[in-house]
């Protein structure tokens, strides 16, 4: 990308002025953002100084969701962005290592952690078992699997077991990856795409801690499972930790290999259940301070309201919570949040009127995100990891055959795609649909959720 300084400079003072507006807290501005600089811009990484190390620190984690949002606001791409100390810069791009041969872009969220998890009896287990095996990988359970529901913080647990192993045993190569990922990885493999690297042998000699997200979709794909079989055994005969997240218990699942099924039911399977009401408020006030506002601001029937109207599914509680939070700082400005302002922000996530709760693509976006565990804005921005493409197309393909939208118009919504770009997308899920068993259970689960929203809906 080509930008010159001035350029780079202007586009920092514009997202500096949107973060004061947004910001309720002057003194919190002053202190962190004062003095920030891009630094460089290079393909998806924007690196910005900040004016200290707690300042670093501060907008690595507080403030990084408020920060990514108005700087994808303000550029409409979706950059990773990496505060540093004026003094580190030298040393950040001198220890930008090799690109591996497989997996370049997966990461370890550095926002998922053990800390920011709130624990009740649904979860209990499960954060108990992470937490002894991320302080003792290899020698407790192997392979940990933990299943249970889409939003009930799985692939939460999954990062905060890589980020704590990292934090304890800093040599300690850990690799996370969605098992979509996986699917899309051994595809290009057995293309030749790797430039002679075996498969199993990469990930003898280059993980020593392998976190694989959503199992369940490796179903059905015989070649894959026969791979990730051998994967596995080196894993457990070296005494490597796996740790494993389905969406319901791998010995009911359907087309997935026996043998498969043993190995990941024979260390420890463990579930979490549907969030109890309780665990769900906590995780609303944990959120609450983690914007930096005051639970005390909030009725306490507000939290009850959310918690037992979103509490299902994490993600989508978090999401209508990010709406009420917009909500009052944006357009109603209330100091004090009673449940009629709280009810006014989310009328129309919960289908209760008019046409403005009809299936619309933002629905259909948002239904999309949330079972790839993705954010929207991942959907309809610039980023290509190869499962991020998958859902984008998805995305598209439900637009185009459940609301009719011309390609033109999908591609404005998808950030300027063109047509042509839009139809391939459209046609590429078409025609998988007919070979690739999960996708097509994928789309069809959508399609039912999308429907019966819309039902609900209109009545
Ligand atoms: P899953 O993988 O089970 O679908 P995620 O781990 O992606 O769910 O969780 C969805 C969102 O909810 C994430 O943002 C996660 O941080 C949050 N979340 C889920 N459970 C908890 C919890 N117990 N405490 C705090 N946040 C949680
Ligand atoms: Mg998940």
């Amino acid at each position: 990308m080509e930008n010159s300084v001035s350029e780079i400079a202007a586009l920092w003072d514009r997202i500096l002025l949107k973060i004061k507006a947004k910001m309720n807290d002057q003194l919190v501005y002053d202190s962190f953002f004062e003095g920030s600089y891009i630094d460089s811009i290079q393909d998806n990484q924007m690196i910005v100084v900040a004016n200290s190390g707690l300042a670093v620190s501060i907008l690595s984690t507080k403030y990084k969701d408020m920060v990514d949002g108005i700087v994808h606001e303000a550029t409409e791409s979706n950059f990773q962005i990496k505060f540093v100390e004026k003094d580190d810069i030298k040393k950040t791009v001198e220890i930008k290592p090799v690109k591996p041969a497989f997996f370049a872009d997966s990461e370890i969220n550095p926002q998922y952690t053990f800390k920011n998890y709130v624990v009740g009896p649904s979860n209990r287990e499960a954060y108990q078992a992470s937490l002894m095996i991320s302080q003792n990988p290899g020698k407790l359970y192997n392979p940990l699997l933990i299943f249970g529901g889409s939003g009930l913080g799985k692939t939460h647990l999954l990062h905060a077991i890589g980020n704590a192993v990292k934090e304890k045993f800093p040599t300690t190569r850990v690799l996370y990856v969605h098992a979509q990922e996986f699917l899309n990885e051994f595809i290009k493999y057995v293309q030749g795409d790797n430039e002679g690297t075996n498969l199993v042998e990469w990930f003898k000699n280059s993980v020593d801690l392998l976190l694989v997200d959503d199992v369940q979709f490796l179903a059905n794909k015989p070649r894959t499972e026969e791979t990730f079989f051998s994967i596995y055994n080196n894993f457990y005969s070296a005494g490597k930790q796996v740790v494993l997240t389905s969406d319901q218990n791998p010995t009911l699942l359907n087309g997935l290999d026996e043998r498969l099924k043993t190995r990941f039911v024979s260390g420890l399977p463990l579930a979490i259940k549907p969030i109890e009401k309780e665990t769900c408020e906590s995780i609303l006030r944990l959120k609450i301070e983690a914007n930096g506002l005051n639970v005390n601001d909030f009725d306490p029937d507000v939290i009850t309201y959310f918690a037992t109207t979103f509490g299902k599914n994490v993600r989508v509680l978090e999401g209508a919570l990010d709406r009420l939070l917009f909500y009052t700082v944006n357009i109603h400005q209330a100091k004090h949040i009673d449940l009629k302002v709280a009810m006014d922000s989310v009328s129309s996530l919960e289908g209760a009127e008019d046409a403005k709760t009809q299936l619309s693509e933002d629905k259909i976006i948002n239904a999309v995100a949330d079972y790839y565990s993705l954010a929207p804005y991942q959907l309809t921005g610039k980023i290509r990891t190869s499962q991020i493409a998958m859902a984008r197309h998805i995305a598209m393909y439900l637009i185009r055959t459940m609301l009719d939208v011309p390609f033109t118009k999908i591609g404005m919504t998808f950030g300027g795609k063109d047509h042509a770009t839009v139809m391939n997308g459209v046609e590429k899920v078409e025609n998988s649909v007919k070979t690739d068993k999960a996708l097509a259970k994928a789309v069809s689960e959508l399609e039912t959720r999308l429907k019966g929203r819309e039902k609900t809906e209109e009545k």
